[in-house]
C-alpha cells in the first residue's frame, strides 16, 4: 500500500516508516514530482496538517498525508505550539529555540509539557484527522544528542531520560508522532484498501 507523506524530512519520513512497518510504503512530495516547499501558514496544527495534505491532493490526486507538532508550554500559554520550529525566529535553529525556551521558563516551577502532533489524511478524497500527545516535563539543561528539535529538553512522562537520550525504537514506541501514527495505521488497517500512489 502506497501512501504520499507531505514532507520533505527524511528524518520524519525514516521515523513514521518504521511505525508504519512493510505493509506501507512511503511517497515523498518529491517521488511525485513536487520540489517546492509546502505551504503550512494556518493559525493552528489542525489547519497546517490539512492544508499541507490538500496542497499534495490537489496536485496528485492521490492519497496522502501531512502532519505538524507543536511543543505546547503550560507555563507559557502553550506556547511555542504552532510556532515551535521557528521559535527563535529564521533560519530554523533547534539550539536557539531551546535556548530560547529554557530563558522563557526561568522563574517558572511549572515545567509540564506537551508534544501534540495532528495528523491530516486524505483517503480516496475524504479527510481524516488522527492526535497524539505525549506529557512530560521541560529539563533545566538539554541533555543527549539523539533525535532532533527540542529532544534534549524534553522528558517524557514516567522516564528519567530525555527524548534525545532514548533509543528511536523507544521514542516511537511512546511519542506524539507515534501514537497519532498508530492511529492513523489502525484506521488505514480497518478501512478498504488505498488505491494505488504510483508516481512513476
Ligand atoms: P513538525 O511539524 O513535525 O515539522 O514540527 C515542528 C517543530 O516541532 C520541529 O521543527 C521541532 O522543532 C519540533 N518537533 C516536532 N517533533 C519533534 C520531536 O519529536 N522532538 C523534538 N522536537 C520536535
Amino acid at each position: 500500500m502506497e501512501l504520499i507523506f507531505a514532507t520533505n524530512n527524511r528524518h520524519k519520513l525514516d521515523e513514521v516508516q518504521q511505525i508504519l512497518g512493510t505493509g506501507f510504503r512511503l511517497l515523498t512530495p518529491a517521488d511525485c514530482g513536487i520540489t517546492e516547499e509546502i505551504p503550512e501558514e494556518e493559525p493552528t496544527l489542525e489547519g497546517n496538517a490539512l492544508q499541507k495534505a490538500r496542497y499534495i491532493h490537489q496536485r496528485t490526486g492521490k492519497s496522502c498525508f501531512a502532519d505538524d507538532t507543536g511543543l505546547e508550554v503550560e507555563a507559557l500559554g502553550g506556547q511555542p505550539g504552532v510556532r515551535s520550529a521557528r521559535y527563535a525566529g529564521e533560519p530554523q535553529d533547534s539550539e536557539k529555540n531551546m535556548a530560547l525556551l529554557l530563558a522563557n521558563l526561568v522563574g517558572h516551577p511549572n515545567r509540564r509539557a506537551q508534544f501534540r502532533t495532528v495528523i491530516a489524511l486524505i483517503l480516496n478524497g475524504e479527510e481524516y484527522l488522527f492526535e497524539g500527545i505525549v506529557r512530560g516535563t521541560i529539563r533545566q539543561q538539554a541533555s543527549g544528542i539523539g533525535g532532533f528539535g527540542y529532544d534534549p529538553v524534553f522528558e517524557p512522562e514516567g522516564y528519567n531520560v530525555t527524548f534525545a537520550e532514548m533509543d528511536p525504537a523507544t521514542k516511537n514506541a511512546i511519542s506524539h508522532r507515534g501514537r497519532a501514527t498508530a492511529q492513523m495505521v489502525e484506521f488505514l488497517n480497518e478501512t478498504a484498501t488505498v488505491s494505488a500512489s504510483d508516481c512513476s
